[in-house]
């Protein structure tokens, strides 16, 4: 999986096994790497080096902390994102701070979840899923 810097921007190519086990740091700056499970907070520029470099599908969370069913749902998205460790890469992106990133990919509603696979926008469901839905989900899409 991928985990990039906040501090410096530099994308670290890391296993998902060892960063569930000690906090990851990053290769250039030596600061840490926010994972929250396996998942990150990304700005939209962050984003976009994760799209261009992964070389495993990545779903993403589109919350904003106003919306109720976001909340409920960022907890599910955590939880699931540990069950696909080095074969998937969970992304969140804060649609109040990354309006034109959100607005991109068409969203209205939130909290939204889009997969890409091979860097282009595969599909996208909203509303609040729970952890077999969102599951069944991923592994729909990424077998196709
Ligand atoms: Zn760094």
């Amino acid at each position: 999986m991928l985990g990039v810097c906040k501090s410096c921007g530099a994308v670290n190519r890391m296993d998902a096994n060892t960063a569930l086990q000690k906090k990851p740091v990053c290769g250039k700056c030596q600061k840490e790497i926010e994972l929250h499970d396996l998942t990150q907070e990304v700005t939209s520029e962050a984003f976009n080096k994760v799209l261009r470099n992964s070389k495993i599908p990545i779903v993403v969370d589109f919350w904003a902390s106003w919306c109720g069913p976001c909340k409920v749902y960022g907890p599910t998205f955590q939880e699931v994102s540990k069950e696909y460790p080095n074969k998937v890469q969970f992304l969140k992106v804060n649609t109040e701070q990354e309006q034109q990133l959100s607005a991109s990919f068409g969203i209205r509603g939130i909290p939204a979840t889009i997969i890409f696979v091979n860097g282009k926008k595969k599909d996208s469901i909203s509303g609040a899923l729970n952890h077999d839905q969102l599951k069944q989900w991923i592994n729909a899409k990424t077998n196709e």
